[in-house]
């Protein structure tokens, strides 16, 4: 099977896991704090800080944004489920808004009245925070796609129009640590909480004493490792070559497939950079084309059934018939397989398949 997307992890990668593993210290620890560096460089962040995932790494953002109780986070119905339930963790209602057609992204025209948004950068073309209809207290983005994508503003992760901006290193996304998130930062305050709230709300007091610290709030173990770290700041060194390859297949993609009966993704604007972490076309008839790929052992999937149709969010302001756009478009999306060691040959036995069934 062709997946979707998959790692690309190579000798230095394990060379760099493996040296972890033969040193004295495996939890967080030197790793972590080099991989932190290495990615507040490459993001242009003044701060970021590891978790053990990227959904950790989104409730600790809602956390330390101070959203709960009695406080509305917006976020894209059209993403993986922890954009909505970070907000949740916090006690603070989840609202959908729905997508602009043109970008798959929350229209950040229409945002309601809200204390937070989480704003998704679907497949890895950044929302366009210019627009915002209005500046909630709050603005985080779930860059879980946009490692690597730029906006006439920099790089994603440099927080220029949000408070903090979430990155998750699963081994689809651009770079992985196998499991593992992080958060960037412009605020130090901010930065703080976030480390706190990762290792149990434990502040240290050493003029009491050096065995001595306080648990000031409720935190959790939300580390990420030094074996997870190691991993991270190896793959960090080849995410530019990584993006380069998913836009280079992109761009063949769009060639192969322009005569087809099927709308290609919308590219990025001009001066900006798409991550592409995900290339999802729309097809008519997508049951049967999907049923028609799988079956050729091309592992195509669907990104993403709208997180109001999940039972745990019917009843929530969730009737299907507020969100047109999202609607339209779980109807035909189907996301192509497409990772750095996808080869010419195994992406043109995609499109020659998909050419047959259409
Ligand atoms: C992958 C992903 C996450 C969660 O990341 P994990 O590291 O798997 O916890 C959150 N939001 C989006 C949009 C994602 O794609």
């Amino acid at each position: 099977m062709i997946p979707y997307g998959r790692q690309t992890v190579d000798a230095s990668d394990i060379a760099a896991v493996v040296r972890v593993l033969e040193g004295d210290w495996l939890t967080q620890g030197p790793h972590v704090e080099e991989f932190e560096q290495a990615l507040a460089a490459y993001t242009g962040a003044r701060h970021a800080v590891a978790f053990a995932s990227g959904t950790a790494a989104l409730h600790a953002a809602v956390l330390a944004a101070e959203l709960g109780p009695g406080s509305r986070v917006v976020t894209s119905p059209l993403s993986f489920v922890a954009s909505a339930n970070c907000a949740r963790y916090a006690g603070a209602e989840v609202r959908f808004a729905d997508i602009d057609s043109d970008t798959l992204n929350l229209d950040p025209r229409r945002v309601p009245e809200c204390d937070g948004i989480v704003a998704v950068h679907y497949a890895g073309l950044p929302t366009d925070l210019r627009n915002l209809a209005h500046r909630p207290r709050v603005v985080i983005e779930d860059a879980a796609h946009a490692l690597g994508s730029e906006t006439p503003d920099g790089r994603v992760g440099n927080c220029a129009r949000s408070d903090m901006c979430v990155f998750s290193f699963h081994p689809v996304k651009t770079i992985t640590t196998a499991e593992g998130g992080a958060v960037t930062a412009s605020s130090p305050e901010l930065a703080d909480r976030l480390r706190r709230i990762r290792h149990h709300g434990i502040g240290s007091r050493p003029e009491r004493g050096g065995w001595y610290y306080e648990i000031e709030s409720l935190g959790f173990n939300y580390r990420m490792s030094d074996i997870h770290a190691a991993l991270g700041t190896s793959q960090l060194r080849r995410a530019e070559e990584f993006v380069a390859r998913r836009n280079h297949l992109a761009g063949r993609y769009r060639e192969a497939l322009a005569g087809l009966s099927l709308r290609l993704p919308p590219p990025a604007p001009t001066g900006w950079r798409h991550a592409y972490h995900l290339f999802a076309v729309r097809v008519p008839g997508r049951r049967r084309v999907f049923d028609a790929l799988r079956a050729a052992g091309i592992g195509v999937q669907v990104h993403y059934i709208p997180i109001y149709r999940h039972r745990l969010y019917v009843g929530r302001a969730s009737d299907p018939a507020l969100f047109p756009g999202t609607e339209a478009a779980y109807e035909d999306l189907l996301s192509l397989p497409l990772y750095p060691r996808l080869t010419e040959r195994e992406q043109d036995f995609v499109v020659e398949t998909l050419a047959s069934v259409l």
